[in-house]
């Protein structure tokens, strides 16, 4: 029976290769940032839910934006900000800050840089610098849809697509009304887009600006310009609006015979506004209005 002993060994080789491939698989499937909810909680750390404010000091719009480049600024989708005069950035702790600063914009691609009033404390999110993205590879997409706080949702790249001197990065990860300008981060955990469209008569057809645009427009910016958004407005009337909209945090308005919510009761698609609580809202079928939130 000695050849016993050889086939034993090389039946031992084999479960040893198996258990090394099988580790070797299960600390892959553990480095995926997709699989990894600790690290996409971390990200979602540098996630903002943006109110926008016209110099009237009226909610104009509900969007998101994500910290990128340095700690003091911000990348969002151009028409989120577009007719804003100042934004308090709502971060994953429910702290609040103010930007009345743009460093520059592309309207045309759809992108914005903003500046923080003062540091954010966020991590600014490493953004994917190599063009090695694949059709079928995993995402993750992180915004405030339909005003509802740094939502994730997983999906994968569907396709590229380009229309008017525009690329988009299609993708399933399903995203809504409010999370214009969020972060369509791939598995290595670095972002690859700015969740920007979705065809509302389709089903996980959605699309991202490609963060190659942005890495382009922050390259074009000199450093040292900013403008303000739209009129100035001074610190203790900008935080006065704040301390109201804490208030006001949750609550959406809508008409009896209306079939959207409102994030503010001077929005002009509405009449008759009523208050009711958000989650109230979205349980009784009401949608997010397309006006409201971006
Ligand atoms: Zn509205």
């Amino acid at each position: 029976m000695r050849w016993d002993t050889g086939k034993t060994l090389s039946k031992r080789l084999v479960c040893f290769a198996l258990l090394i491939t099988a580790l070797f698989s299960v600390s892959n499937a553990e480095s995926g940032f997709t699989d990894n909810a600790d690290a996409v909680e971390a990200a979602a750390k540098s996630v903002f839910m943006l109110e926008v404010y016209s110099s009237s000091k009226n909610q104009i719009a509900v969007g998101s934006g994500f910290v990128a480049f340095d700690s003091n600024l911000l990348v969002t989708n151009y028409h989120v900000i577009e007719g804003g005069s100042y934004i308090l950035a709502i971060s994953d702790d429910h702290e609040r800050h103010l930007i009345r600063e743009v460093c520059c914009t592309d309207s045309k691609k759809d992108i914005a840089i903003l500046r923080f009033e003062d540091d954010s404390h966020s991590a600014p999110l490493p953004l994917e610098t190599e063009n090695n993205l694949k059709r079928a590879q995993k995402v993750v997409a992180i915004g405030s849809p339909a005003g509802l706080m740094n939502t994730i949702s997983l999906g994968n790249i569907s396709a590229f697509y380009s229309r008017d001197g525009r690329d988009w990065i299609q993708f399933t990860a399903p995203i809504s009304s409010g999370s214009s300008g969020g972060a369509l981060i791939n598995d290595e955990g670095k972002v690859i887009g700015v969740t920007t469209a979705t065809y509302a008569s389709a089903q996980n057809v959605n699309m991202a600006v490609r963060i190659r645009d942005v890495i382009e427009l922050y390259d074009r910016w000199n450093k040292r310009t900013v403008s303000s958004l739209g009129t100035g407005i001074s610190d203790a009337a900008a935080y006065a609006v704040t301390a109201n909209t804490s208030e006001n945090s949750g609550r959406v308005w809508v008409s009896a015979s209306g079939k959207k919510y409102h994030n503010n009761p001077s929005c002009s698609k509405m009449r008759s506004p009523v208050e009711m609580d958000l989650l109230d809202a979205i349980e009784k079928g009401f949608t997010p209005c397309g006006k409201c939130y971006k």
